[in-house]
């Protein structure tokens, strides 16, 4: 996909289609004036008769408008002007993105930048991308057909080429996702990351089976063994800072397929476990991003990678595992097998000298049942790492909710054979005690776990994005790393 910038008028531009907003109440923007003008108010007559209202992602054809050359005019709502922000500019593009993206269109050109600045129109480009790409990586006939270019009117290519960043990031992401499970597996992941680094110049390290043992990785390697797909862990590193500067660490959760192993899941809640490797993928997409935006600053990306299946080798209820930072765990689920992989991922991040860490697991359906299907559940055991995470998010329009870290919590994983075990008592309280598990391991480093169990995979499209991997919180990392100081 093409990503350029025009300097051509609304009204002469050849393209197949073009996006112009209209706020509420029915205020124009400059590019919206412009088609109302040539078509003889034709904008204002919609807006009069209250077919355009202008609420945020509301979509209004005008079909081979006079004196526009484009064959068709989209006007999206893009909401309260006072109130317009990333999640709205994101959704106001990648609404009419999705609608055009379902037949084949070669050019579709953005009319939305009305003296934006820059953050917006960066959410807007990488909308724009996001909305005409779907899931249906192998139909021969796709449902959503991305355009062979967009072209935006812009006053900031700074911010073009930042939004297009974050559009192939956040691409990536969804697309690690989406291939199935018989297709991006530890060793094929690792491969992937390999290219990513080669193409983004980030530094990369990939430990297999034989390193993972000498490295006394025992958790994850206890569940990789029931699979006959070897482990991975993968470290990758953007050295944008001072040599000396102790890295920010992305930490993610790869379980590249997740039957749940001996404590096998129902039919059902297996069909969608290819994501239950998107906090990986998460990781993924934000390090190609801040190593292709250049941030001035030293990040460290870890993923482990693993398969969780059955087979006679498969690690059983009541194992005692002894993992790399040396603390022993009973296992009495081998459905929780995420927070053991992060366990010696962690403890790989302390080693490096992280100064600060994050962690991404789609880990727990206990935070679904807190926090419903699109909101990730925050955990942490600093509060002011928590608070710029927050606030990330918040500014990039990724929904978050921190959850408590009571110390009774963390009383519910203690083992009467081992030091901690790996699951809580019961199912109150899951997403924390799972949290609770991961807090041992990150040796009293600042830290924020975030559970994307139910934002990271929508079973059903959104207006804005089709369904499957979303790629959520990628968008938040490199927010994160942009406002961050040693
Ligand atoms: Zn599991």
């Amino acid at each position: 996909m093409r990503i350029v910038a025009t300097k051509e008028l609304a009204t002469s531009i050849q393209c197949d289609a073009i996006v112009v907003g209209c706020y509420v109440g029915g205020e124009m923007q400059r590019a919206a004036g412009t088609i109302d003008q040539a078509t003889g108010g034709a904008i204002t007559r919609l807006v009069e008769v209250e077919e355009i209202s202008g609420k945020v992602g509301e979509l209004t054809k005008i079909l081979v408008p006079s004196g526009v050359k484009a064959t068709q005019v989209i006007v999206v709502g893009l909401g309260d002007r006072a109130n317009l922000d990333r999640r709205a500019a994101f959704r106001a593009a990648a609404a009419p993105a999705k609608l055009l993206a379902s037949k084949p269109r070669s050019h579709v050109a953005f009319y939305l930048d009305d003296h934006w600045d820059g953050d917006l129109l960066e959410a807007a480009v990488c909308g724009a991308m996001l909305g005409c790409q779907g899931q249906d990586l192998y139909r021969a006939e796709k449902k959503l057909t991305p355009f062979e270019q967009i072209s935006w009117a812009v006053q900031s290519e700074a911010a073009l080429a930042n939004g297009r960043i974050l559009g192939d990031a956040v691409s990536l992401t969804r697309r690690l996702v989406n291939e199935p499970a018989n297709k991006i597996y530890p060793e094929s992941f690792a491969d992937a990351a390999a290219d990513v680094a080669q193409a983004c110049g980030l530094e990369i390290e990939v430990w297999d089976e034989k390193r993972l043992v000498t490295e006394r990785c025992g958790a994850l390697l206890a569940v990789a063994q029931g699979s006959t797909r070897s482990p991975r862990l993968v470290i990758l590193r953007h050295n944008g800072g001072q040599a000396g500067d102790a890295p920010l660490a992305f930490v993610g959760k790869g379980v590249t397929f997740d039957s749940g192993g001996l404590s096998l899941k129902p039919s059902d809640s297996m069909k969608t476990m290819k994501c239950d490797m998107a906090g990986a993928a998460t990781v993924m997409g934000a390090m190609q991003a801040i190593a292709k935006m250049k941030l001035p600053l030293n990040v460290v990306g870890l993923v482990g990678l693993v398969e969780n299946m059955v087979n006679g080798d498969s690690y059983k209820l009541g194992d005692v595992l002894t993992a790399r930072s040396g603390k022993t765990i009973e296992v009495l689920n081998t459905d929780a097998e995420g927070r053991l992989v992060l366990a010696d991922v962690l403890d790989v991040a302390v080693e490096l000298g992280a100064a600060k860490i994050v962690d991404l697991a789609t880990l727990t359906g206990a935070c679904l049942v807190a926090l419903g299907l699109d909101t990730a559940g925050l955990m942490t055991n600093d509060q002011g790492w928590c608070d710029e995470l927050a606030a990330a998010a918040q500014l990039c329009g990724e929904a978050a909710w921190q959850l408590p870290m009571f110390p009774e919590f963390g009383e519910q994983i203690t083992s009467k054979v081992a030091d901690i075990k790996n699951v809580g008592e019961g199912r109150w309280g899951g997403a924390i005690t799972a949290a609770k598990f991961l807090e041992e391991f990150v040796q009293g480093k600042p830290w924020v776990h975030i559970d994307i169990a139910g934002p990271s995979f929508s079973d059903g499209p959104k207006a804005w994005l089709d369904a499957g991997g979303t790629g959520a919180f990628v968008r938040t990392l490199v927010e994160l790393a942009t406002g961050y100081r040693n």
